[in-house]
């Protein structure tokens, strides 16, 4: 899965085991080749030039002054290096006393958003919470019926107007009637468009001022590649982001838009999606994403 991406840091370890011997400090002319052999690969693999600048510079000042003795210690150093840059403090989703816990999702059409509410629904559902899904994608042809079709499959109730609603509207009744029936979650599905549409901004504004969700995620492709970081700033500059979950990890080749995501963007990633199926949502866990890497 991470074929591209894992060579090259595999060849990073072992260039600066070759050139740092044993029992030494990592010195900065010991990673420099490496570092150069890895931005190459994170610029081919559509990682912006900016996360790639930082990528280097943090994994450089947490390598250089390392002692090591052998090739393993220096993996275990990168790996440690690694797992750090993906590891930012996520907030924890659980029901509040006073439920119910509103999540709002946001990100561009077509990244898996509606299927992302129902997994996790489906992983709330689970774990014994009722979820409600708010339709406030009332702009795109098909979205509701899609949403109704989902939230069937996971046993999540939905609430609905018509098309060309007002989506701070349904995100109103959503919460409204999850109050009155002690339902814990409400997740509130939006439309998507370009990013850079000051409509869809200006409404999704409006759901944050009339619902004052707990968190905002950002819904994200893996496979976006460079336009990722983009996408995350606007949002984040527009609406506020305090979390991402990126999709379709299951088809990315290579790998560096987690570290777009933390590195580059500064947000933690919630959870990642793997598939198409209910299952398949897990929560991200640095040390995994680190293990596929290198193994
Ligand atoms: P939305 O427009 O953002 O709501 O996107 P949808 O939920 O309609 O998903 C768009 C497409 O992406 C659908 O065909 C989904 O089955 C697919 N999809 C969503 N998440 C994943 C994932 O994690 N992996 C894969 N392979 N496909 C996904």
């Amino acid at each position: 899965m991470f074929d591209a991406f894992r060579k090259t840091l595999r060849k990073f370890s072992d260039t600066v085991a070759t050139v740092a011997g044993t029992g030494v400090t990592i010195r900065e002319e010991h990673v420099d080749e490496a570092l150069d052999e890895l931005e190459m690969s994170l610029l081919q693999a559509d990682v912006a030039l900016d996360v790639v600048e930082r990528l280097r510079d943090a994994l450089k000042e947490k390598l250089v002054g390392t002692k090591v003795r052998n090739a393993s210690e220096i993996k275990e150093a990168i790996r440690r290096a690694l797992e750090e840059l993906l590891d930012l403090p996520a907030p924890k989703i659980v029901p509040p006393p006073e439920t119910p816990y509103i999540i709002l999702f946001v990100g561009p059409n077509g990244v898996g958003k509606t299927t992302t509410i129902a997994k996790i629904a489906h992983m709330l559902s689970k774990m014994g919470y009722r979820s409600v899904v708010s339709a406030s994608d009332t702009f795109r042809a098909g979205s509701i019926e899609q949403t109704e079709e989902w939230a069937r499959r996971v046993g999540a109730r939905v609430v609905k107007h018509d098309y060309g609603a007002d989506p701070a509207a349904v995100a109103f009744d959503a919460v409204k009637s999850a109050k009155a029936r002690g339902e814990e979650y409400v997740l509130i599905d939006t439309a998507g468009r370009q990013e850079t549409n000051e409509n869809l901004m200006e409404q999704l504004r409006k759901i944050k001022r009339v619902v004052k969700p707990h968190i905002t995620v950002f819904v994200g492709e893996a496979i976006t590649g460079n336009a990722l970081l983009n996408q995350i700033r606007t949002f984040d500059e527009e609406v506020g982001v305090d979390a991402v979950i990126l999709t379709k990890l299951d088809t990315d080749a290579r790998g560096g838009s987690a570290f777009t995501v933390t590195v580059g963007a500064g947000k933690p990633i919630l959870f990642v999606g793997l598939g198409e199926d209910p299952d398949d949502l897990k929560p991200f866990s640095p040390k995994e994403l680190v293990e596929m890497i290198l193994s």
